[in-house]
């Protein structure tokens, strides 16, 4: 939470509870401290990829498979998810749930460490969803870049870091090269002639990117 407690209680209250496989998920998130996006933040995405009506989407994290299974809410029958993920425990634990959501069809992950994965992946993509190696962002960026589609989406996850990101009087010394690398992430990406970018203070912070035509 980075806003103030009473915007965060408000905005919160008007999201509608989440039924069937997500609410499970979310239960299941909570219990075993699974660092799922925030209820803003799954909004933020649904909606977004409501206007957008990407056919492809890539994701960098996919944990219990919770943002994949919730994107796949505004994929028409034809779309496809790609999601990386490096811990196999994770990996087994999505795979299960996304079966269970009745998705394998429309769900890949690809199992590994996303930047060596990105690296080799030779595939276009209408949104990209980053969610995952909060440090690694920078070294994804050109990866992103090359895979994005013009006119497509990049939402960056967790961009403010608990409020480290904007004040260094909250930075705590061991997060100080993951803050430092996002700082500079952010400075590159809002630099950067290729894409139009807004940073939302919701969660713990997403940026919302549009690769220029
Ligand atoms: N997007 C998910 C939450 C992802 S949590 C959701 O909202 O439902 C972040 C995940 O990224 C973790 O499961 C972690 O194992 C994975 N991760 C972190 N660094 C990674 C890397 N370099 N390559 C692949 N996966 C990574
Ligand atoms: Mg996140």
């Amino acid at each position: 939470m980075i806003c103030h407690d009473y915007i965060n209680e408000y905005i919160r209250n008007t999201i509608k509870p989440s039924t069937g496989i997500l609410a499970e998920l979310e239960e299941f998130a909570e219990k075993n401290h699974v660092p799922i996006i925030q209820p803003e933040v799954a909004r933020l995405l649904f909606v977004l990829g409501t206007i957008h009506k990407p056919k492809r989407i890539l994701e960098v994290g996919t944990a219990i498979g919770y943002s994949a299974i919730l994107m796949s809410g505004f994929l028409d029958g034809a779309g496809k998810i790609d999601t990386i993920e490096r811990y196999e425990l994770m990996v087994e634990r999505a795979k299960e749930n996304i079966r269970r959501a009745g998705l394998t069809d429309t769900i890949s992950i690809i199992t590994g460490d996303a930047l060596e994965v990105l690296r080799c992946l030779d595939k276009k993509y209408d949104m990209i969803f980053l969610d995952g190696a909060k440090g690694q962002y920078g070294e994804f960026l050109a990866e992103c870049e090359r895979m994005l589609e013009a006119g497509g989406l990049l939402v960056s996850d967790n961009v403010l870091y608990k409020g480290m990101v904007a004040a260094n009087e909250l930075v705590v010394r061991r997060k100080k090269t993951i803050v430092k690398r996002m700082r500079d992430y952010l400075d590159m990406l809002c630099k950067s002639d290729k894409f139009e970018t807004s940073i939302i203070p919701i969660g713990d912070g997403v940026a919302v990117s549009y690769k220029k035509k």
